[in-house]
């Protein structure tokens, strides 16, 4: 016998599981199904981002950190520690039990907001009487069947395959072995300097493997503003001790015990062997086993779902949000749209500012960015101004030991509306918010000139680039 739901919630990840809670708060009778399986068989919720993303990845960034710090920065502290050792396979225990204490979090979180949760592979069967047939399948069997008003799909990306390069995850390794390496590769090889390459690279990198980093593309961290982009190569080079090839054609690679790359570089046949090579070329949408085809739902050439602006499909009351449609592949977008559409379907108006999204990589120093670059503002013809403040006199950065880095916020000439801020430095994960909500309020530099910011603290380097866009910095 079918289940009936209002709501059915395709993917448990941080768009799903955040639809479905806010679809049950609003009153829905809501079940949300998800195929994981953590690397013990078990099922787990949370998608991509709890289990082999965002909270893994970065807390590995954090355990290498401190290893680096031991290693390089303690004894200007006056803290001697003789040949700190480093135990990899700890770290990883320490990542599964954080990812453990997430998933099982969410597991809570479907209980106390009544969300039925379901586990296997969910695909659309058909509508009938205005009701949407779902089918989960577990281990090739129907394990259930449901129906729903309302489908919101959430099913998420996979990492982007390389054509030649076959994963194993113990030697040729995606984002998922990546984050579960027990023992330090002595040389370690990245295709694809992006956020997962930087970030993966910095975590081994830090904690002693020599880390060569091999980009397609002639410029680095491209989305980035430029300035900033180029503090971060020469930073990441310098400091995190990253080797990175950018404008490289990957050639040939064989695995064995080792692997051995060709690679062609400014027309000169290069080669490359490595103990480990990580593969994060880009991610790609996952609509495996969903039915789509079958009830034809709209995709476009690259495999999305087609939604428009409310994430609405071609289909009646069947949704789509997170990686799986158009839009940065982003935790917090995935997040902000799954709110939105139950809030849709509950008769609400919300909206997502695709132009306020913060981006961040957690690299040492981190990097983060909101609104428009330099170049954008350039190509778009719009007269703007810019402050820049380094962190270098920054009370509070130098008494951390992280005086590096640059806050640079972009304001409309004319109006000195902020168009964009760009951070390379310490916690600039947290200091971007300060960019985000100037962008959502839309402050002027003036505002954020006029804010008092604590002192000493991070954020006054914010205050400073405010400053700096009337030309009236106090500390530059
Ligand atoms: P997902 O998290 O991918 O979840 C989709 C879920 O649906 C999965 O559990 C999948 O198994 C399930 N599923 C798929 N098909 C079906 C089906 N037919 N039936 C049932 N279930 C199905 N983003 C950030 O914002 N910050 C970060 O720091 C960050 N770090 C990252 C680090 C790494 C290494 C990676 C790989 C990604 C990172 N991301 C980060 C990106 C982030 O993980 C994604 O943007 C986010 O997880 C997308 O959420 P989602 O809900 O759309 O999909
Ligand atoms: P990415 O798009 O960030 O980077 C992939 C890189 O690989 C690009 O620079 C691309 O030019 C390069 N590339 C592609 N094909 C190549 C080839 N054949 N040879 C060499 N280089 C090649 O993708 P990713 O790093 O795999 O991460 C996927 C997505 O996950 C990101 O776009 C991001 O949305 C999300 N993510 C976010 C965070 C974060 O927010 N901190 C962290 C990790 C991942």
């Amino acid at each position: 016998m079918s289940q009936e739901f209002d709501v059915v919630v395709i993917g448990a990840g941080p768009g799903g599981y955040i639809a479905a809670i806010r679809a049950a708060q609003l009153g829905f009778k809501t079940a949300c199904i998800d195929a994981f399986k953590g690397s013990d068989g078990q099922p787990a919720l949370g998608g991509t981002c709890l289990n082999v993303g965002c909270i893994p990845s970065k807390a590995l960034l954090q355990s290498s950190e401190h290893f680096h710090a031991v290693k390089h920065s303690f004894a200007e502290h006056g803290i001697n520690v003789k040949s700190p050792s480093f135990d990899a396979a700890q770290m990883i225990a320490r990542k599964d039990g954080i990812v453990q204490k997430l998933t099982s979090g969410v597991a809570f979180l479907f209980k106390k907001n009544k969300v039925t949760s379901l586990h296997g592979l969910g695909s659309l069967k058909g509508r009938d009487n205005e009701k949407w047939q779902i089918e989960v399948r577990d281990g090739g069997k129907v394990v259930d069947t449901v129906s729903a008003s309302h489908v919101i799909i959430a099913t998420g990306s996979r990492p982007r395959p390389l054509p030649g390069v076959e994963i194993d995850n113990q030697t040729v390794l995606d984002n998922t072995g990546a984050l579960a390496m027990t023992s330090t590769p002595k040389r370690l090889g990245v295709i694809g300097a992006g956020v997962i390459g930087l970030e993966m690279g910095s975590v081994w990198a830090r904690v002693g493997s020599q880390v060569t980093i091999l980009e397609a593309l002639p410029t680095f961290l491209g989305a980035a503003d430029s300035q900033i982009a180029r503090e971060a190569l020469r930073t990441l080079t310098k400091d995190t001790g990253l080797t990175i090839h950018t404008g490289v054609k990957i050639g040939n690679v064989k695995v064995g015990k080792t692997v051995t790359l060709e690679y062609e570089k400014d027309g000169k046949a290069e080669t490359l062997t490595v103990d480990k090579l990580i593969v994060a070329v880009g991610r790609v949408p996952n609509t495996d086993g969903l039915g789509g085809e079958a009830v034809n739902l709209q995709m476009d050439e690259r495999g999305f779902v087609v939604v428009d602006d409310s994430c609405h499909t071609n289909l009646p009351n069947v949704w789509a949000i997170g990686d799986v449609v158009r839009g940065p592949m982003l935790a917090h977008k995935a997040m902000e749209e799954g709110v939105a559409v139950a809030e849709r379907i509950a008769g609400q108006k919300p909206h997502v500012d695709f132009g306020s999204i913060p981006w961040v990589i957690y690299t040492s120093p981190e990097i983060a960015w909101v609104g428009k670059t330099e170049d954008q503002l350039k190509k778009e013809g719009v007269a703007y101004k810019k402050g820049t403040a380094p962190f270098a006199p920054n009370g509070r950065a130098l008494g951390m030991g992280q005086a590096q880095g640059t806050v640079k916020i972009l304001a409309d000439a004319e109006t000195d509306r902020i168009l964009g801020m760009h951070v390379i430095g310490p916690m600039a994960s947290e200091l971007i918010t300060e960019g985000v909500l100037s962008l959502e309020f839309k402050a002027a530099s003036e505002d954020i000139a006029r804010i008092v910011h604590a002192h000493p603290s991070l954020s006054e380097a914010v205050h400073e680039a405010a400053l700096a866009c009337d030309k009236r910095a106090l500390h530059g």
